[in-house]
């Protein structure tokens, strides 16, 4: 049983019905299965049991307050990117000790503000990021904890686009880099060296990338416990993904677990925490992006159904050509037509599926695009000054707002005649 699930006809989220949420909140709306949520990360955390490790959720998959939530209530630390993120994170009630800041631009003013919150470790990717961050700290009398992320140059078999793990990409130091950098690293006063990092891509949907990945990180390790250089934890990054519903077959949480235990065997002995950055496949099945038909229209070549929700609020079709989901709310079983799913927007990347064969819909009725929860809604924008959507949050029969649609007045709040 998922999360959505027709009943009588009728989709619903957990034990509410979809077109409820969408009288009392409107069209579009993001709508996310707390349970769902809960489940995702017990089993992710149950797959590691045995290993002594941390689940650092990937705030960017989804960085609502009322998601985080969620998350800080299960456990979980956090991967930021940008101070934005960590500020989020404590506002949502989470441990700054388990925050690692991950990212290839990070600056100065982040690093202090980083460091001043006391977060757990930088995720270093370059050798002059690692000169600054030096200073930075010895310049405010602290050390800050670092991770050093090599890039393992192994192909994650993914979109290019979120593929993160080769030489052509901008991501970490090489591996023969990385050796030199743990040494000097290791010598610097404001550097206290505690891990190793890697993140090889999102959405794969194999384990051996993250296999191959992780015996380069054991050998790197066990060179540094050679040269004098003891690490506390390896982090694997995140990346496992999920079924989009397009036939595809994904490991299982279970599955990633078991490789990624037997990858990891070399290092039993040295007394190392298993560090993990999940996003998607903790929030990605969670969410649902509910829209309103508004019109059809057809030509010689084309089907088109045109809905109120646009690539501004679901960017992954237009950015990487992304397979989402789509089910009519309500009465699922109709005659099939082949159509386009689009939005509004003067783009022709504002599209939600292509060539698809859905039951024919009509003007007004509501329209699910299913997983959606990661990297939907923190993806928004208010492109065509369009206000990006509320999010709504269902536990059980009961549902709570924990974003309200965007106000005009909020879109230009900021904004001054010249
Ligand atoms: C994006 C990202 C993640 C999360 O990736 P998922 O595919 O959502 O699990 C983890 N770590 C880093 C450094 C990232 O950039």
């Amino acid at each position: 049983m998922g999360p959505f699930e027709y009943r009588d006809h009728e989709l619903h989220c957990e034990g509410v019905a979809l077109a409820k949420i969408a009288e009392e909140v409107g069209t579009p709306v993001y709508v996310y299965s707390r349970g769902e949520i809960e489940r995702a990360y017990r089993a992710f955390d149950a797959a590691l049991e045995g290993i002594p490790h941390e689940i650092c959720y990937a705030v960017k998959a989804n960085s609502t307050l009322g998601v985080l939530g969620v998350l800080v209530q299960l456990g979980a630390g956090a991967d930021i990117v940008s101070i934005g993120e960590m500020y989020r994170w404590l506002r949502a009630g989470g441990d700054p000790a388990h925050v690692v800041f991950s990212g290839v631009g990070k600056t100065e003013t982040e690093m202090k503000t980083a460091l001043g919150a006391g977060i757990g470790a930088f995720n270093v990717e370059s050798g002059e990021e690692l000169t600054v961050l030096d200073r930075v700290a010895q310049s405010a009398g602290k050390r800050a904890r670092v991770s050093i992320r090599v890039n393992p140059d192994v192909d994650a078999e993914t979109h290019p686009y979120i593929s993160t793990g080769l030489k052509t990409n901008k991501f970490g130091v090489t591996m023969g880099e990385a050796r030199e950098l743990f040494r000097s690293a290791a010598k610097m006063r404001g550097i206290e060296v505690v891990g190793v990092d890697c993140h090889i891509g999102s959405q794969l949907t194999k384990t051996s990338p993250f296999t191959d990945a992780i015996a380069r990180l054991v050998e790197l390790v066990q060179q540094l416990a050679k040269d004098g250089v003891k690490l506390r934890h390896v982090d694997i990054g995140g990346g496992l993904g999920i079924d989009y519903g397009k036939g595809e077959t994904i490991p299982t949480p279970a599955e990633y677990g078991m490789a990624v235990r037997t990858a990891l065997k070399p290092l039993t002995s040295l007394g190392i925490t298993l560090f993990t950055e999940p996003g998607r496949v903790l929030v990605g099945q969670a969410g649902a992006l509910v829209t309103r038909v508004l019109y059809r229209k057809h030509n010689e070549a084309k089907h088109f159904t045109i809905v109120d929700a646009a690539m501004n609020d679901l960017m992954r079709p237009a950015l990487y050509g992304s397979f989402h989901p789509i089910d009519p709310v309500e009465n699922p079983d109709r005659p099939k037509i082949t159509t386009d799913v689009v939005g509004p927007i003067c783009e022709t990347g504002d599209f939600f599926a292509r060539d698809r064969s859905l039951p024919a819909l009509e003007p007004g009725e509501l329209v699910s695009i299913g997983a959606c929860g990661a990297y939907g809604s923190a993806m928004a924008s208010n492109y065509n000054t369009r206000p990006r959507a509320p999010e709504v949050l269902v536990s059980g029969s009961s549902f709570t707002v924990i974003r309200t649609r965007e106000t005009y007045e909020q879109l230009v709040a900021n904004e001054r005649l010249g």
